[in-house]
């Protein structure tokens, strides 16, 4: 290292430290050390009066402060490797691009035990890490290998082909994608390097673990999620950093584990919304991973049935290796569209718009009759989303947030799914003391009531976040459906995933409306991703696939989502939808941020967007970027804070990026001056506006 020594004969290391984004500390402090540590090093340093972990960092050229006031740090933590160049220089990227405190990004994505200890009981972990790495070893019983088809061999040899590029692997549900990403984990597992596989919910995704451990018995298959201990989630990182570990699986926040031997990097279910950390640092795990893969010059395959229309529209114009695999293996048939128009339903059936139609019922009666099962879809859990009185017009609003608290029946309760605030359910209106208060409107828990009293003798399960709120829940509720102890099956968008029912022949949609007239400009396509999802449940049985069926209950049934759903043509939908976002100037077409802001009292947040928003359009970098006017979201306030928004857009990716890095200063200076304004956060390639 050439850093300059000071009168002491110390050297001068830069370390990123954890400094909360909003104390305005923008990239690195200067420390003094009487040992020259290489740039990746864990240190603790003193900060104020605290003392912090740190990483030493490159320094960039240039005099630092006098550095007779500089502070030495106070611990090396050599025992471990220093964090590899490609790591920092991903948390470098990340960290500007979306517009984060540098220190607080590389801290944040480190195991948070990590960043407790000192240098001796690092020691004693180091100590203790070879009983973890045993312990890693897939002991399952080997699963016998699958022939390949002919898609997917011709997938696997590509994605060996491509070298440090990415591969979009769009495969129809039921393809076996999963094993096209183990054989060509196997070809690089086999030369000696690691595998980075990245799932979106690892609870929801036990089945792809299973599957891994099955088939590389022997291999060292190490976790990286939120739902493992503090504990675990160390020695795990410990052996992918150290190289111990073969194959690293996990959700978002596994994108920034250290892999010394990186060979290839998985996206499974790419489109999925949940690649976006949503707090904090709103980084895009899935775009994080393509920018990893050309950093270290891997391959990444990015694996959907419904790829998000960026990845699409990236894979029509050459930039992504477009790997199709439009076959069902076996005999599997991907179910027939029934779409139900509900404008021809009578009145009395239809109700409030979101009930069950005498046709679907009466295929819900066949399958009972045939011993098959059904799955019933309906995103909106609890029993209805609002209690209303029918004499004065009260509405069960939270008194926190802009939104209804939606009833409970069974621990006859209101609550809010926004702030959480839950009460027994009055006995009479509390504005005029009316009985009578109405449940408006339908959720699943209303949907099992109505279908124990349509289908007398069915056994009726919902799979919700209310039912699976005990640990283990999910699994044992998962297996009984499998196990055919359960006729119908009601539930929320958690059953559409990846969970493979065989005697499952009819998947109904019930309310699916809702998302094609939203705000949200891509609740379109998570509809079609749903619904597409949830088709594939059904059929996967050869001998029953024939008579599998998809049913929608619409009231628009024309829209061409349901006519690309009947076809299963993602491409014609796809295709649609890009057109319609290339005419409104969204993305991919355009590149968008939010800044938001949020306050107890709305004039504040909105005075400082104003002010944000001034101090952008004076900056030279602001002339190809639109700054919208602050406009508060769809539920504005919750638990009492008022959020604003405000929109900037660019047809340059760059353009915004300058701007935004040029406005950061200004916006830590603003808020200064904003009193009474609770925080402020920049969200670059938000998922919704
Ligand atoms: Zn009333
Ligand atoms: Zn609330």
């Amino acid at each position: 290292m050439s850093a300059p020594s000071s009168p002491r004969h110390q050297t001068l290391l830069a370390v990123a430290v954890e400094t909360p984004q909003h104390a305005g500390l923008g990239g690195t402090l200067d420390y003094l050390s009487e040992q020259s540590l290489s740039p990746g090093t864990l240190v603790r340093v003193p900060l104020g009066k605290r003392e912090l972990p740190g990483i030493v960092w490159e320094r960039a050229d240039g005099p630092t402060t006098d550095a007779q006031a500089l502070k030495p740090i106070r611990q090396a933590l050599t025992a471990l490797p220093p964090l590899p160049a490609a790591w920092r220089q991903l948390l470098g990227f990340a960290a500007a691009y979306y517009q984060r405190n540098l220190g607080e990004l590389a801290l944040a994505v480190l195991p948070p035990e990590l960043r407790k200890l000192d240098a001796t009981q690092l020691d004693r972990r180091l100590k203790r890490l070879p009983k973890t790495v045993a312990g890693l070893a897939s002991t399952a019983a080997t699963a016998p290998r699958a022939a390949l088809t002919k898609d997917q061999s011709t997938a696997v040899d590509e994605i060996g082909r491509v070298g440090a590029g990415t591969c979009l692997l769009h495969g129809v549900t039921g393809s076996g994608k999963t094993e096209v990403y183990m054989e060509a984990a196997a070809r690089v597992l086999d030369q000696g390097r690691q595998v980075l596989v990245l799932v979106p919910e690892i609870n929801l995704t036990p089945q792809l673990e299973a599957s891994f451990a099955a088939r590389f018995t022997g291999r060292r298959i190490a976790s990286q999620h939120s739902g493992m201990t503090p504990a675990q989630r160390l020695s795990h990182w410990l052996a992918a950093h150290l190289g111990e570990a073969d194959l690293v699986l996990g959700t978002r926040l596994a994108v920034f584990a250290p892999m010394p031997r990186l060979g290839l990097i998985v996206v499974d279910e790419e489109h999925d919304p949940s690649f976006k950390q949503q707090e904090g640092a709103r980084y895009s795990a899935r775009d994080l991973a393509v920018y990893r893969g050309k950093l270290e010059g891997v391959t990444v395959v990015l694996g959907s049935a419904t790829p998000s229309l960026e990845s699409w529209h990236r894979a029509q114009r050459g930039q992504y290796t477009l790997l199709p695999m439009p076959e069902r293996i076996g005999q599997g048939v991907l179910p027939s569209l029934k779409v139900v128009d509900m404008t021809n339903q009578p009145r009395a059936n239809v109700g409030s718009g979101d009930a069950l139609s005498q046709p679907l019922v009466h295929a819900l009666r066949e399958r009972l009759a045939r011993g098959e099962q059904s799955l019933l879809l309906l995103n909106r859990r609890g029993y209805a989303p609002v209690l209303q009185c029918t004499a004065c017009g009260w509405k069960s609003a939270c008194p926190h947030c802009s939104a209804w608290r939606v009833f409970h029946k069974a621990d006859r309760t209101l609550r809010c799914h926004h702030c959480g605030l839950a009460e027994r359910v009055p006995r009479a209106c509390p504005d005029c003391g009316n009985l009578d208060i109405h449940a408006t409107g339908r959720g699943t828990e209303r949907l099992e009531e109505q279908l124990t009293e349509l289908l007398p003798g069915a056994r009726i399960a919902r799979i919700d976040a209310d039912s699976t709120r005990l640990k283990g829940s999910l699994e044992a509720q998962l297996a009984a459906v499998h196990d055919g102890d359960v006729d119908v099956l009601v539930g929320t968008q958690m059953i559409a995933k990846g969970h493979d029912f065989r005697r499952m022949t009819l998947v109904a949609a019930v309310s699916p409306d809702n998302a094609l007239y939203s705000s949200d400009f891509r609740a379109p396509e998570r509809l079609f991703a749903l619904l597409m999802q949830a088709a594939g449940r059904a059929g996967r049985d050869a001998a029953m696939g024939a008579r599998s069926e998809m049913w929608v209950q619409t009231w628009n049934p024309r829209h061409p989502l349901f006519a690309a759903l009947a076809r299963h043509d993602y491409a014609a939908f796809a295709a649609s939808q890009l057109k319609d976002r290339e005419a409104a100037g969204l993305p991919p077409f355009a590149h968008l941020a939010l800044l938001r802001a949020e306050a107890k009292d709305a004039a504040v947040a909105q005075r400082f967007l104003h002010a944000a928003a001034e101090a952008a359009a004076a900056l030279p970098q602001s002339a190809s970027v639109m700054i919208y006017p602050p406009v508060p979201p769809a539920v504005s306030r919750v638990a009492d804070v008022e959020r604003v928004q405000m929109l900037l857009e660019s047809a340059s990716r760059t353009a915004l990026q300058h701007l935004l890095a040029a406005l950061q200063p200004q916006l830590h200076q603003l808020r200064s001056s904003h009193r009474g304004l609770a925080r402020w956060a920049i969200d670059v390639d938000p998922l919704a506006i």
